[in-house]
């Protein structure tokens, strides 16, 4: 690779002071609600305040230039425009999907759904968006590259905030030992911007006895991540919000003529989906119908049916696509920026890159309609796959998408995972949160909403932390 390397390597620290660090940074966790539920607990899952252990983290922040984190940051409003315009497309979405869900049952029952909306004229006049971009800085070319936009049930900005309190506080207490300065560590606010965009729309639904509807899943480990937003939402603003699952909606959930959703007797005004993105999440035909009520019914939605679409790796693909972006925005300089962090991405139908991912797995990574973690397909799989679906002829190949791999400078740094420190060679992954909320002609909110920073050892493929591959993180920005 013969680029400049553009990250300086952070500080090291000896493995003793690195285990010291650790004992009291994993204290601060278990002191400040920076926990998740324990795998080794059962019932860390399904009952709160059982089987708590500190999420995972990286002992000290990651090293960014601050030229790539404004670039990041800046780009946030434009994605979060770029989604509620794309929204506005129905044919746009079904067109692209079109093939995709002819292969993919779940994609299939999604555009299903938008379909009847687009049918019966549903107006969404609240649009509520709480994204995520996630990016990787391409080493060789050294540029930021976006991996995907979550526009569905994207987590950590309760935990992530507060990854960036506990490596202020440690570099407070070491920075000396370190060399490193706590004011270069950004403040991250995505906890409390989040909250306040729930906030905001349920203001514009203006139903005071009304609540924000959380859907969960049955079974969740990262639920003190969402009963951070809960709490915000109380304290700050003083809205209830009540936790249910697709099922629960189904059997205690209606409609009123007019459009009001009640579920268990309460009026919803917002309801805010942490579960609802995976095919795990609709096990059988009632939370479909879930799914479909909530839709129908005039709660604002987050994401309604069209921003979960916009938010597929398909429309990814599309909006890369030569003269696409120009559709759904005006301004120039806007679009360039959008175009410069986008990767080489491409569909199945292309015969040339289709045969050269084959010869060169090792420079692409393949990619089904799913989210959530450990779907892609990397290396000799991906070879083995693309062969396999040529060969069987047919649609089989549009369940996909070819994306170009990136692949980010790795460092020494130091994880710690169930109260032990490994040393690794890393790779982070910056997400960049994104709220914007409209009602009809107005913009109430857009904004860039703090930020979530994931760090894997090098030599794994994938990136989720829920997922087990990644830990939380958090920035610190360098001059270069
Ligand atoms: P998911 O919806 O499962 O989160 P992603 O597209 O984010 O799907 O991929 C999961 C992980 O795989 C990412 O967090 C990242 O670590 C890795 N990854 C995805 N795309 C690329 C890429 N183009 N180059 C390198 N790594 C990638
Ligand atoms: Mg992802």
């Amino acid at each position: 690779m013969s680029a400049a390397v553009p990250v300086p390597a952070p500080p090291q620290v000896d493995p003793a002071a690195a285990r010291e660090m650790a004992r009291e940074a994993a204290a601060w966790c278990a002191l400040h609600g920076l926990v998740v539920g324990d795998r080794a607990d059962p019932r860390s899952a399904t009952v709160p305040g059982v089987g708590l252990v500190h999420a995972p983290f990286s002992l000290l922040p990651a090293h960014l230039p601050e030229s790539v984190w404004r670039q990041a940051c800046e780009l946030a409003p434009i994605f979060n425009k770029l989604v509620d315009r794309v929204s506005l497309d129905g044919k746009f979405l079904q067109d692209s999907l079109s093939k995709t869900r002819q292969v993919d049952d779940f994609t299939s029952r999604l555009l299903e759904i938008h379909r009847k909306m687009v049918e019966i004229n549903k107006e969404e006049n609240i649009r509520l968006g709480l994204h995520r971009s996630d990016y990787m800085l391409d080493l060789e070319t050294n540029s930021l590259l976006q991996i995907e936009l979550n526009t569905i049930s994207t987590s950590f900005p309760g935990l992530g905030s507060l990854v960036s309190n506990l490596h202020r506080t440690l570099i407070n207490q070491y920075g000396h030992l370190l060399s490193l300065e706590p004011k270069r560590v950004p403040g991250n606010v995505a906890s409390s911007k989040f909250a306040e965009a729930l906030a905001r729309a349920w203001a514009e639904f203006n139903v005071d006895s009304a609540v924000v509807m959380m859907i969960v899943q049955p079974e969740e480990r990262n639920m003190y991540d969402q009963y951070w937003l809960t709490n915000h939402l109380k304290e700050s603003y003083g809205i209830t919000t009540i936790r249910k699952t697709l099922s629960q909606v189904e059997a205690e959930g209606q409609v009123l003529p007019e459009g009001t959703l009640l579920v268990d007797g309460k009026k919803v005004a917002v309801v805010y989906y942490r579960a609802g993105y995976t095919p795990n999440d609709y096990p059988s035909e009632a939370e479909w119908s879930a799914r479909l009520l909530i839709e129908q019914s005039c709660a604002v939605k987050c994401p309604s049916i069209s921003y979960h679409l916009v938010g597929t790796k398909k429309i990814q693909q599309e909006l890369a696509k030569p003269n696409v972006l120009e559709r759904f925005l005006e301004n120039k300089e806007e679009i360039a920026k959008l175009r410069k962090c986008f990767a080489g991405l491409w569909s199945l139908d292309d015969e040339e890159i289709v045969k050269t991912a084959i010869e060169k797995p090792e420079l692409f990574v393949l990619k089904p309609q799913r989210e959530g973690g450990g779907n892609n397909i990397y290396g000799l799989d991906l070879r083995e796959t693309l062969t396999r679906l040529q060969k069987e002829g047919g649609d089989a190949l549009a369940a996909y998408i070819l994306m170009q791999r990136i692949f980010p400078k790795a460092s020494p740094a130091y994880l710690v995972r169930g109260g032990i420190c490994h040393e690794g060679l890393v790779i982070s992954e910056l997400g960049i949160y994104g709220a914007y909320l409209r009602n009809k002609d107005k913009v109430v909110i857009n904004d860039q909403s703090g930020y979530l920073m994931r760090t894997k050892v090098s030599s794994s493929d994938e990136g989720g932390v829920a997922a087990g591959f990644a830990v939380l993180d958090s920035l610190y920005l360098t001059d270069k």
